[in-house]
């Protein structure tokens, strides 16, 4: 085991920003920093900012008198986390990166690699609003959705390190089409981009979806009908997440979790509906907001040295 002045190096690389920490074993923050991403700049770039930062965390970490003892590091898109990779991400541009050798090596430090969503979801599971419940679906609601299915603690990749596309369930073979190029997946219709898509669509005003959800609370028609039919949407796609994990708590997280009991209220009832004999699980909102990836990161490097 580790002892008390060790931390985590952990980064979790998004589109927009980084969020990253030094982490302590039992899952506290000892310090925290956020940097751009400036995906713009291209992979390379964006890698030379990954390794810089996460050098930087381990000299502050020496600097404070603690011990990096490891490295951990979240990106999107499509990893092989047996390898270490990075095969594919849309919006940082990667296209089989070895990030976890590159960072080993600049660190020399033993690092971890692993998908956004599913290390967002080990920290729910394991720190957050699912612990102590050993089976865990975290499902991620934001510009897309993602779930990561965590059971005992680890989260499965799939064999090709891409489990857990429930934004990709078809849920409406005659709707919009996906960003993936199907017509119907439950991320066009239920993401936060396509709540607020849809509103446009019927009311001509460019709205976000927490705006939808505050019109349709406050009785506006054309807003209950839209949120309404994103709601739908989400429970046939957590009724298939039931049908297929049996899971004991489903974890909502993302931005639309931010919607609290507008959303959580009348999905829990639309999945009650959808459910015959399948238990019903606990449905709630996610604890750790934004640093779950971040969390999740430090975990993983703290598995692997295990
Ligand atoms: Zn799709």
């Amino acid at each position: 085991m580790t002892s008390g002045d060790e931390v985590v190096v952990a980064l979790d690389v998004g589109g927009t920003g980084m969020k990253c920490a030094l982490v302590r074993p039992d899952g506290t923050m000892v310090h925290a920093e956020r940097h751009a991403t400036e995906a713009a700049r291209g992979p390379e770039a964006v890698v030379g900012t990954i390794l810089d930062v996460a050098e930087g965390l381990a000299g502050k970490a020496h600097a404070g008198g603690l011990t990096p003892v490891a490295c951990g590091i979240a990106v999107p898109g499509v990893v092989d986390e047996a390898r270490g990779v990075a095969v594919w991400s849309a919006n940082v541009g990667f296209r089989d990166v070895p990030l976890r050798e590159l960072a080993r090596r600049r660190l020399g430090l033993p690092t971890a690699l692993g998908h956004d969503v599913r290390v967002g979801g080990l920290a729910e599971a394991r720190l957050g609003a699912g612990r102590d419940t050993g089976h865990v679906l975290f499902v991620a609601i934001g510009t897309g959705i993602a779930a990561a299915h965590v059971v005992g603690g680890s989260a499965a990749a799939g064999a090709h390190g891409a489990a857990g596309e429930i934004g990709h369930i078809l849920v409406r073979p005659e709707g919009p089409r996906c960003g993936c190029g199907r017509p119907g997946c439950l991320e066009a219709v239920a993401s936060a981009a396509a709540i607020g898509r849809r509103y446009a669509e019927l009311a001509g005003v460019p709205v976000t979806a927490a705006e939808v959800a505050d019109r349709a609370v406050a009785g506006e028609p054309l807003a209950d009908r839209v949120w309404r039919e994103a709601v739908e949407a989400l429970a046939d796609g957590l009724a298939t997440g039931q049908a297929l994990f049996d899971v004991a708590t489903i974890v909502i997280g993302g931005g639309l979790a931010q919607a609290g009991p507008r959303l959580l209220d009348p999905l829990r009832a639309a999945l009650r509906e959808r459910l015959t004999f399948h238990r019903e699980p606990r449905l709630v909102a996610a604890a750790l907001g934004d640093e779950a990836g971040c969390l999740g990161a430090a975990l993983l490097a703290l598995d692997a040295l295990n």
